[in-house]
């Protein structure tokens, strides 16, 4: 399993970041992705990804940063005629499918949506098996009903959690316990805590959960990079929770898994 961050900003993209998404690739078989925002086809076709071998998507939810793309990834698939799982929380599914509708976007010029609407909660659920990957659900700590993810892939030993956007929350601490790499929310540095500490993480709490769950490596995405702090604060800043590689990734950066 490889992993790519192909976005990795909050809300607000900056010139080198845009916003959260990623592309888990398993061994053999298509690749899984997570959210649909802006020029994610375009994102999908930089890492040699053709679009319409895409057979699995998930939504976390439905915050407009993680999901405004979702019509146009639908439009860029005309007259294509393969399937598409969608797998997202039930509210985020009525979501998804008002957007399409709004845009006239579906019908036999389109490929085939199924839509898994999932209630997450504090137990992990399994979502679906793909490709040798076995993806589980907790719900995050977010203003909207939201996935926390987990992907193992027995074959390689590899394992990996992703928060998603969250508070730091005692169910994804244990969806993370004995995973090898924690990707977590990680808005900003803790000194701007009062700005962001309602709806996301920062870097010190990311290590924290890091901390508590025993993962190798912590990535830190879903920066809110447009008050311009650095990386390597956010680095010391995990740094002073967790003992264990802190990874800053850029957009389209791969991570590799040792086995
Ligand atoms: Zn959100
Ligand atoms: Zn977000």
């Amino acid at each position: 399993m490889r992993v790519v961050t192909l976005g990795t900003s909050s809300h607000v993209p900056t010139a080198t970041r845009d916003t959260t998404s990623l592309l888990v690739r398993p061994a053999a078989g298509s690749p899984i992705l997570v959210e649909s925002p802006g020029a994610v086809v375009r994102k999908l076709r930089a890492q040699g990804v053709d679009p319409r071998d895409l057979e699995r998507l998930i939504l976390t939810h439905d915050h407009t940063d993680h999901i405004y793309g979702f019509p146009h990834l639908i439009h860029a698939l005309w007259q294509h005629h393969g399937r598409i799982d969608v797998h997202a929380p039930p509210k985020t599914v009525e979501t998804a499918v008002r957007l399409l509708e709004v845009l006239g976007l579906g019908g036999e010029d389109y490929p085939e949506l199924a839509f898994h609407g999932v209630e997450p909660d504090g137990e992990p659920r399994v979502l679906f098996e793909h490709a040798g990957i076995t993806v589980r659900c907790v719900r995050s700590e977010h203003p909207r009903t939201t996935f926390a993810l987990r992907f193992d892939e027995p074959a390689s030993g590899a394992s990996l959690v992703h928060s998603s956007d969250t508070r730091p929350c005692a169910a994804i601490t244990e969806l993370a316990r004995g995973a090898d790499t924690l990707i977590h929310d990680c808005a900003v540095p803790h000194r701007f805590f009062d700005l962001v500490g309602r709806y996301h993480s920062t870097a010190r709490e990311a290590g924290e959960v890091a901390t508590a769950s025993g993962v190798k490596r912590l990535v830190l995405i879903h920066l809110h990079a447009v008050l311009g702090f650095d990386d390597d604060e956010l680095r010391a800043d995990a740094r002073a929770s967790f003992g264990g590689e802190v990874v800053v990734p850029s957009d389209g950066q791969e991570l590799i898994f040792e086995r």
